[in-house]
């Protein structure tokens, strides 16, 4: 299984200050074969203009990868914020820029921002905000075509005021089922999002998601740190990788133009 982290964010994103040089050196440090930069475009954020300078990014990455050629493979990727109020402007955004690889995600629901400090939680059982969390993807994928594949599932699991935020997946198996179903009548991939991997719970999360995908014929995991920053917790890396390859995946999905490149 080749050594890839294809979900990292530098300066490009509105959240990061890191150098993508830096990102590079970290991980030639770590033996990776390949990384996919997957910067930040969200139409609607309250709280930051989540904007992308597309030309200067192609323009600086192209210039990285030409310097690194043949020692890392570097992609350049996208992560879009899918929102169905800004369909037609997401669809032409993504498709005016030959991105290699993109990651559709979803970070806020109804103007309302899916992360700390929000008024998402508000008056809401966990239940019942890990439920529209997870209605609101399901409607993304099924009207969405233009990404590769679903960024962090879990992604609600990382904020709200609970004791415990893990996402009780027996309780929305049937629609977690629907969206992974979706996912792979696509021949889209699943993300497995290593930034909670610390966590038991994370981790069977994420082999309930891998084991249903699979039932549902889905051939294609990706694996990314979703790191802000070059450094990045390599541990909860390696855990995601043997858990791919515990279950039944021999190697991770790459993309190329947004083709996905591997032969079975
Ligand atoms: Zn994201
Ligand atoms: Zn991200």
């Amino acid at each position: 299984m080749k050594k890839v982290d294809y979900h990292l964010h530098s300066y490009f994103s509105a959240d990061s200050q890191e150098n993508p040089r830096t990102h590079i050196l970290e991980a030639l440090k770590y033996g990776l074969d390949e990384i996919c930069f997957t910067e930040h475009r969200d139409f609607y954020f309250p709280d930051m203009a989540f904007d992308l300078d597309v030309p200067a990014y192609f323009q600086e990455l192209s210039a990285l990868q030409a310097e690194f050629s043949g020692q890392i493979m570097v992609k350049i990727g996208l992560e879009i914020g899918l929102d169905l109020r800004f369909k037609q402007e997401i669809e032409d955004f993504v498709s005016n820029s030959a991105y290699d690889f993109v990651i559709g995600s979803v970070h806020e629901i109804n103007d309302i921002e899916v992360y700390d400090d929000t008024s998402y939680y508000t008056n809401k059982s966990k239940k019942q905000a890990h439920l529209e969390y997870l209605e609101a993807v399901l409607a993304c994928v099924q009207n969405f075509d233009c990404f590769n594949a679903l960024g962090h599932l879990d992604y609600v699991a990382r904020y709200g005021p609970y004791a415990d935020k893990f996402i009780q997946f027996d309780e929305f198996s049937e629609l977690i089922h629907q969206i992974l179903q979706v996912l792979s009548d696509k021949n889209k991939a699943l993300e497995v999002n290593t930034r909670l991997f610390q966590y038991p719970e994370t981790q069977k999360f994420y082999q309930f998601l891998i084991e249903t995908y699979k039932n549902c014929g889905g051939k294609w995991i990706t694996l990314g740190t979703d790191s802000h920053l070059a450094k990045r917790d390599w541990i909860s890396w390696t855990l995601a990788q043997n858990l791919i390859k515990s279950s039944g995946f021999t190697e991770l999905a790459l993309f190329s133009k947004m083709q996905v490149e591997n032969i079975l």
